[in-house]
């Protein structure tokens, strides 16, 4: 089984199914997971 995106080979039981199609574990990580944004103020302690 391969990866529709980045035609990379997916090891079995690794195959995830984004939009009906075969993608590896990479491709559906960046497909699902939101972009992160640099500028982010984070944990900003006050006082
Ligand atoms: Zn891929």
């Amino acid at each position: 089984m391969n990866c529709s995106k980045c035609n990379a080979e997916i090891p079995e039981g690794e195959e995830q199914v984004y939009l009906h199609r075969i993608v590896c574990e990479d491709c559906y990580v960046r497909e699902t997971e939101p972009p992160k944004a640099c500028d982010v103020p984070r944990e900003r302690s006050i006082n």
